[in-house]
């Protein structure tokens, strides 16, 4: 056979197998090509934000491949979660892990030697032990191997685990067999480090947007936090959020005061128990609560799809933990909001923080992250254009869903002390940072700028009619709009750009946006699946279908069907197993396991209502 006859056949398996097992009628974009490269032996590295959809790259490949697939995964509960998803879905999966029972251990041993499944999750240290090597390599045919979270391989990021390094070793002992890394977080150094030391050999490299266009990002100024909180909670009653604080203490009165008022909330921080985090983590996937109030210590490892809202009470210390952990939220593809309750007083709080670093080249960094998560906070622009820029993807469009797009700020003339703040810029060298430039603009009686005799430049002191506050919140604007630059491997050292001069020789106007103090929030209808309106009454009557059936069997209620699926069906409104196929999500396995119990509900519905 020719290999573009086999690549046409593998086109077709991988589409058969995608509206089948998985229920989905398309591939997004990337996933089709990842999943032919890999069948046909090549490996791969993909990079793909969280709810981008990497996990079907290398599922649809090990159901094709013939033999078994291995997926490494950094967390039990993670594993756990993945393999409860596949057998709902009539998948052979399980995994292999140091949590379980010995008995439990050598049953799937069992179902591995008598080649009874087609994933097998294990972790990197149990898949890197002797005794484990030499039987995948002696009785087992790996149809590939999958490294989820591959970033962990790396020294240079922040989830570095040592025992990923020893998976260095697969290539060399299973040269046939192709590799597939995964992660959502890898900026260029992190992702080269992967692919070496996987060994990975001219891998198809899938590398996809970083936006989540279906989250809508706010930010407000911090007032009366818990009443800000409570009017997003009213907003979305009955809905999952997660709410992350920045001290322990922090979380533990939120969740207290919430429980008052009558929600479901858990708090969840790295002080407590393992027991007690394990508990509310479960209730939290198994929709018992609704809302979980965390710091940072929540979240790596959590799946669950179909969280609504992020709130952050507190400013995060950097732009990729706020991305990471804005990300949770819509994993399925619905609708879903991050809302940030920003106050300089925060920021100042962080700067303290930073400040006790020891390490001077790790404090500058620290510091400069810092400063950008400032800066996007205060943005007068998209959101999304911020927070795409900072991850290197450039956005010649505003995109409409966050805060600034849909209530634009109200804008003023700032030609004048923009230029007072670039021609600073420019009298001082260009060689220095943000703290400095103003401190002559206000004309500061520093030892600094004595020192360096600023105090005789034509600039000094021409600002004392704007704050410091203002003054860094128009340097800082003026940097997200281009018209400045920050050396970041020089002490954040401010420049001027070639867009600078036109307004600098006073040729152009500059408008910008006030400082903003809260946001409204326009009544659009949220009630849509796929461009069509659904009915939300059904909705909830449908997930109440969904909570008692993953009750009975004990799985967390997105392992029966997502979100995504159940709108789909209030808008569709099937009452047939054809019309029910039809639905995302909804496969040959789960009609038939389930679909009659929605099928009877809608009919049920559609009854009353008529
Ligand atoms: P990731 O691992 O990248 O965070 P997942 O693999 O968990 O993302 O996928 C996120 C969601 O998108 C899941 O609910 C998954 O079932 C869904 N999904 C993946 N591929 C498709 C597709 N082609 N069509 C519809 N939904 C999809
Ligand atoms: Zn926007």
């Amino acid at each position: 056979m020719t290999r573009n006859h086999t690549t046409v056949q593998c086109r077709v398996k991988a589409l058969e197998v995608l509206r089948q097992v998985f229920g989905y009628q398309h591939f997004r974009p990337h996933q089709e090509e990842v999943i032919i490269s890999l069948v046909e032996g090549r490996d791969a590295f993909i990079l793909m934000p969280t709810g981008g959809g990497k996990s079907i790259c290398f599922q649809i490949p090990a159901l094709i491949r013939p033999g078994v697939a291995i997926v490494v995964s950094p967390l039990i509960a993670l594993m756990q979660d993945q393999v409860d998803g596949l057998l709902a879905l009539g998948v052979r999966a399980a995994c292999f892990h140091s949590g379980q029972t010995q008995e439990e251990g050598r049953n799937v041993l069992a179902q591995l030697l008598q080649g009874r499944l087609d994933l097998l999750y294990v972790a990197p240290e149990r898949l890197m032990g002797n005794d484990f090597l030499e039987l995948l390599h002696k009785k087992v045919t790996p149809a590939l191997f999958a490294v989820d979270e591959a970033h962990c391989i790396s020294q240079w990021g922040h989830d570095f685990r040592p025992e990923y390094i020893r998976l260095g070793q697969l290539r060399r002992l299973f040269p046939q067999v192709p590799i597939a890394a995964l992660t959502a977080t890898a900026e260029k150094q992190t992702r080269s480090d992967i692919i070496t030391s996987l060994q990975l050999n001219d891998p198809h490299q899938v590398i996809s947007s970083f936006d989540r266009p279906n989250i809508r990002y706010d930010v407000v100024d911090k007032a009366k936090p818990y009443k800000q909180l409570c009017e997003l909670l009213l907003r979305r009653s009955g809905q999952s959020g997660i709410i992350y604080c920045l001290s322990r203490k922090r979380v533990e009165e939120i969740a207290a005061k919430l429980n008052r008022d009558g929600y479901r909330a858990v708090a969840y921080h790295a002080g407590l128990d393992h027991e007690v985090r394990r508990t509310a983590q479960d209730s939290f996937l198994r929709d018992d609560v609704q809302i979980i109030t965390a710091t940072v210590a929540f979240g790596m490892g959590i799946d669950k799809p179909n969280v609504r809202f992020v709130v952050h009470y507190d400013l995060p210390k950097n732009i990729e933990g706020y991305y990471q952990e804005t990300g949770r939220a819509g994993r399925d593809g619905l609708s879903a909001e991050a809302l940030l309750l920003y106050s300089s007083a925060d920021a100042a709080i962080l700067r303290g923080f930073v400040e006790k670093i020891s390490d001077s080249e790790q404090k500058r960094i620290e510091l400069h992250k810092l400063n950008a998560m400032t800066a996007f906070a205060e943005a007068g622009i998209c959101r999304r254009r911020v927070l795409l820029g900072y991850f290197g993807e450039a956005r010649e469009e505003n995109c409409g869903n966050c805060d600034i797009c849909l209530n634009p700020p109200e804008r003023y003339d700032a030609t004048e002390p923009a230029r007072k703040a670039l021609s600073c810029v420019f009298r001082v060298g260009q060689n220095f940072g943000i703290g400095h430039v103003v401190d002559v603009l206000r004309g500061a009686d520093s030892e600094k700028v004595k020192v360096l005799q600023h105090d005789r430049l034509s600039t000094y002191g021409i600002g004392r009619e704007m704050s410091r506050e203002q003054w860094s919140h128009l340097l800082r604007q003026l940097i997200q709009l281009g018209y400045l630059e920050q050396d970041v491997t020089r002490y954040s050292v401010l420049k001027l750009t070639e867009q600078a001069r036109p307004l600098l020789r006073g040729e152009e106007t500059l408008q910008l946006g006030k400082p903003r103090i809260r946001v409204e929030r326009s009544k659009k209808k949220e009630n849509r699946i796929r461009g069509q309106e659904y009915d939300p009454v059904l909705f909830e009557e449908l997930r109440k279908v969904r909570k008692q059936i993953a009750d009975r069997d004990a799985v967390p209620p997105y392992v029966v069907f997502g979100d995504a699926s159940l709108a789909e069906m209030a808008a569709l409104l099937p009452t047939n197993d054809r019309a029910m196929m039809a639905v995302g999500g909804v496969g040959q396995v789960k009609l038939k396991r389930y679909g009659h119990a929605f099928i009877e509900a809608i009919n049920g519905y559609i009854c009353r209502s008529c």
